[in-house]
């Protein structure tokens, strides 16, 4: 509580009801006001901003890993047919009774050139290989940061659930209170009040009056109000000259 929270001198003081309740409401916007501004839930945003950023540069990372996979099962796929016309070839050059020499010579030289077309491709296949190598530890890194950071956002996620409900019991048990008290008060009193402070953006409509001090404002009230305040009847509506709050006395 703050030294401007209204300790009623005399509790069952119309005016001293109005300052309880200010304060009631005050501790309402306060429990807002923190469930609003709690630093996780800045941090978890900032988390988001983050997972957006990685996910944008996974996407752009396994598109360029999926381009070079391709490529490499195309030069396998061609591996493989070379491999299979080697064999054939290979078959008919030893059953030698069905092989003229000449048709020997032309699957020897076609035999020659599918290898050195084997090694080509085989070549160009370990360079994909290579390229690929270091894509994939920059997508398991970049997925490991992921994952912790995700795992970092569940957590904050739980202690604002946690935070929210807290607040809500203390809220409710707020509300609890403001009800009795209105209950309690002069219905007109509280229409007043509550008049007031619908157009009052937060600022403060009841003040009590400490010496010739206004505790909503802050400022001493000029002699001649002060004096013609003292002698009002208790429980007259009468303002602050400065701020216009109902003082409390
Ligand atoms: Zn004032």
């Amino acid at each position: 509580m703050t030294s401007d929270a209204f300790e009623p001198a005399h509790p069952t003081s119309r005016l001293g009801t109005l300052a309880l309740l200010q304060d009631l409401d005050v501790r309402l916007q306060q429990i807002d006001h923190r469930v609003a501004h709690l630093g996780d839930r800045e941090a978890r945003a900032g988390i988001d901003t983050q997972l957006t950023a990685w996910g944008s540069a996974m996407r752009a990372l396994e598109g360029r890993i999926a381009d070079l996979e391709r490529q490499q099962r195309r030069h396998e796929d061609e591996v493989a047919r070379i491999e299979s016309k080697r064999a054939q070839n290979t078959e008919r050059l030893y059953e030698s009774h069905l092989t003229s020499p000449r048709e020997a010579e032309a699957l020897t030289a076609e035999a020659d050139a599918l290898g050195r077309r084997q090694i080509e491709i085989e070549d160009r296949i370990l360079d994909l290989m290579e390229q690929l190598e270091p894509l994939n530890s920059e997508r398991d890194a970049l997925a490991a940061r992921q994952s912790e950071a995700t795992s970092r956002r569940q957590d904050l996620d739980a202690a604002i659930a946690i935070a929210e409900r807290e607040a809500e019991t203390e809220r409710n048990g707020v509300l609890v209170e403001r009800e009795a008290l209105v209950a309690s008060a002069d219905p007109e009193l509280i229409s007043v009040y509550e008049q007031r402070r619908a157009v009052a953006r937060g600022e403060p409509v009841v003040g009590r009056l400490i010496g010739t001090t206004c505790s909503a404002c802050h400022l001493e009230v000029p002699s001649v109000d002060h004096e013609r305040i003292a002698h009002l009847e208790p429980d007259k509506l009468a303002e602050c000259p400065h701020c216009g709050a109902l003082l409390v006395r």
